[in-house]
Order: C-alpha cells, then sequence, then structure tokens
C-alpha cells in the first residue's frame, strides 16, 4: 500500500491526491478528483507565506486573511511529488515569500499566525538547520544566533 499525501486545514486532515497550481491559486483534489473541503487557496496578498521543510515534506502556508485566519499545510509521502509542487510555487507564484525551516515548522507557523491575528507585522526568519537559530523564549519567534536581545519583542535570548 502507497502511503497518502495529506492536506491539514488548521489541523484538520484530508487525503490529497493532487495539487492544481492555477492562474489564482492552488486547487487542491481528493480521490475521484473531488476539490477537497476548502480545498482552493487563493494565492493573493491573503497568503502570507509559505513556510517549508524538505526533511518533512511539508509545505505550510500562512493565511492571513479576515475572516479566514489559518494555517494550511500540505505534506507529501514522496520526495519527487513534494519537490515538484514546492517548484511549482515558486515559480508561478513569485511574490509569495518562500521561506525554508527546520522540522519545528509546524510551531513556528502557530506562533506567526498568532502574532498575525493580533494584527501584528512578522519578520519570517529562514531556519533550515535548527542549531543555526535562537528560538525566544517569550514569543517564539526565530532569531538569529548572537543577537542578546529578540528582535520581535526584546526579551532577552539565551546564550548557546
Ligand atoms: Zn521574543
Amino acid at each position: 500500500m502507497t502511503k497518502s499525501n495529506f492536506l491539514l486545514i488548521n489541523r484538520k486532515p484530508q487525503v490529497l491526491e493532487e495539487v492544481i497550481p492555477g492562474e489564482k491559486g492552488l486547487i487542491f483534489l481528493g480521490k475521484d478528483r473531488h476539490i477537497l473541503d476548502h480545498g482552493v487557496l487563493v494565492m493573493d496578498s491573503g497568503v502570507r507565506a509559505c513556510l517549508y521543510c524538505d526533511d518533512v515534506r511539508n509545505l505550510t502556508f500562512l493565511v492571513d486573511r479576515p475572516g479566514a485566519y489559518g494555517i494550511e499545510t500540505l505534506i507529501f509521502a514522496a520526495k519527487e511529488k513534494y519537490e515538484k509542487v514546492r517548484d511549482t510555487i515558486k515559480k508561478d507564484y513569485p511574490k509569495l515569500e518562500m521561506s525554508p525551516q527546520n522540522k519545528k515548522l509546524n510551531r513556528y507557523a502557530e506562533r506567526l499566525m498568532e502574532k498575525l491575528k493580533d494584527g501584528q507585522e512578522v519578520r519570517i526568519v529562514d531556519a533550515v538547520r535548527a542549531e543555526d537559530v535562537i528560538i525566544c523564549p517569550e514569543c517564539g519567534v526565530q532569531c538569529a544566533p548572537g543577537g542578546q536581545y529578540c528582535m520581535e519583542c526584546g526579551a532577552e535570548l539565551p546564550q548557546k
């Protein structure tokens, strides 16, 4: 039996068969090629960024749209499929901020989403390797090592 791909919208999983890139955004299809529940992601300014992790084949969109705040995640079983979708998104939506992350990207995405919901501006820090960043103990934002204070909230950072 082959493993499934998944679409998770605010943690609710659905089995994903296909991702179709359209002019305005992505369409997520399930079995029998029906569109999944909330399976259309309009790729306008309401999508704040896409975090991705090659290690866990995860693409996570931060949706910052009034009335539809949330996190949409694609998880792929196969590397080839993951890379194809990742590269298509990079190519087709050049205005979208794409940020490489490590395995902790879900936790980071939730922290960022809390800030977006509060109407705060967020700066997304690329963090491919966990040892390359320090997580702020107060606000959860990833900071470059070497700094003494968090850029976001000013809390003192633990030193490595
Ligand atoms: Zn902080």
